[in-house]
C-alpha cells in the first residue's frame, strides 16, 4: 500500500513496511493498566492485515471480542536507517508524523498475557492499525512541539503531547534498530497516553495531530466502527 501525504510532498512514494508499536511509553497509561514502568521501550509487531490508511476508515468490531478497546497514538513514518541506528541525530531518518488508532482486544489481551502467550491476535486483526496521512518532516514543526487529541461522538478522550513521552523517537529508533533493521516506510506506533477505553459499533472517532497548542491542527483523522463483515 502506498502511505500518502497532506500538502506538498517532493519525496519518492513510500510503499508501507512494518508496523512496529511500543507500548507504555506514558507514565500515566501505565499507572492505568497497572503495569511497570520499563526500563526499555516494549516492543511489538501488526501484521499487514492490520493495516488502514486514510483520511476517512472503518474499523470492524471484531466478533472474538467484547471489549474492543482504542489507544490514540503518534506514528512516526521512517526513511529507513538499517541497524543500529545511533540514540541522536536520528531526526533525518523521519519522513513523516502522522496520528492512528492501536485498536486492541482487551480481553483477550489480558487472557494472553495472563497464560504468558504472544498477545498477537488481540492486537493484529484486521483493522487494528488504523494510520492517517502523514505530515513531511519537512514542514512540520520539531518532534517535541507536537501533541494529539483524540475525540469519540465529540467527546475529548485523549489528549498528550510528545513532551510526556518516556522513550523518544530517537531513543524508540535507536533502541529498535539494533534487534530489527529498519527500512523506507516502516512505521512506528509510539504509545499511547492515559484514557483508553472501550469502543462500540457507530463510535465516531475523531483524531487531531496538532502542536502543543491543541487550537494549531496539522491534520484530522475519521474512523468509524461498524459491524465485523
Ligand atoms: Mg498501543
Amino acid at each position: 500500500m502506498e502511505l500518502l501525504f497532506e500538502g506538498d510532498h517532493h519525496d519518492h512514494p513510500y510503499e508501507h513496511g512494518t508496523i512496529f508499536c511500543v507500548g507504555r511509553n506514558y507514565v500515566e497509561h501505565i499507572q492505568e493498566l497497572g503495569n511497570e514502568v520499563p526500563k526499555d521501550p516494549v516492543v511489538f509487531v501488526k501484521p499487514d492485515c492490520a493495516l488502514r490508511h486514510g483520511s476517512y476508515n472503518i474499523a470492524e468490531y471484531p466478533p472474538q471480542t467484547e471489549a474492543l478497546e482504542f489507544e490514540g497514538e503518534l506514528v512516526l513514518l521512517l526513511r529507513g536507517g538499517g541497524r543500529n541506528v545511533p540514540a541522536f541525530g536520528t531526526a533525518d531518518i523521519i519522513a513523516g508524523y502522522g496520528v492512528g488508532l492501536d485498536l486492541t482486544m482487551r480481553d483477550k489481551q489480558n487472557e494472553f498475557k495472563s497464560k504468558g502467550l504472544p498477545w498477537t491476535l488481540s492486537k493484529g486483526f484486521d483493522g487494528s492499525a488504523q494510520v492517517s496521512h502523514f505530515i513531511p518532516f519537512e514542514s512540520a514543526p520539531p518532534f517535541d512541539e507536537l501533541g494529539f487529541s483524540l475525540f469519540i461522538n465529540g467527546d475529548l478522550r485523549q489528549r498528550a503531547t510528545t513532551n510526556q513521552m518516556i522513550f523518544s523517537p530517537e531513543m524508540m529508533v535507536s533502541y529498535l534498530s539494533r534487534t530489527c533493521s529498519l527500512k523506507r516506510g516502516d512505521m512506528l506506533f509510539t504509545g499511547t497516553p492515559k484514557g483508553t477505553g472501550p469502543l462500540g459499533i457507530g463510535d465516531k472517532i475523531v483524531m487531531q495531530l496538532h502542536t502543543t497548542n491543541p487550537s494549531e491542527v496539522l491534520l484530522d483523522f475519521h474512523v468509524e466502527v461498524i459491524e465485523w463483515r
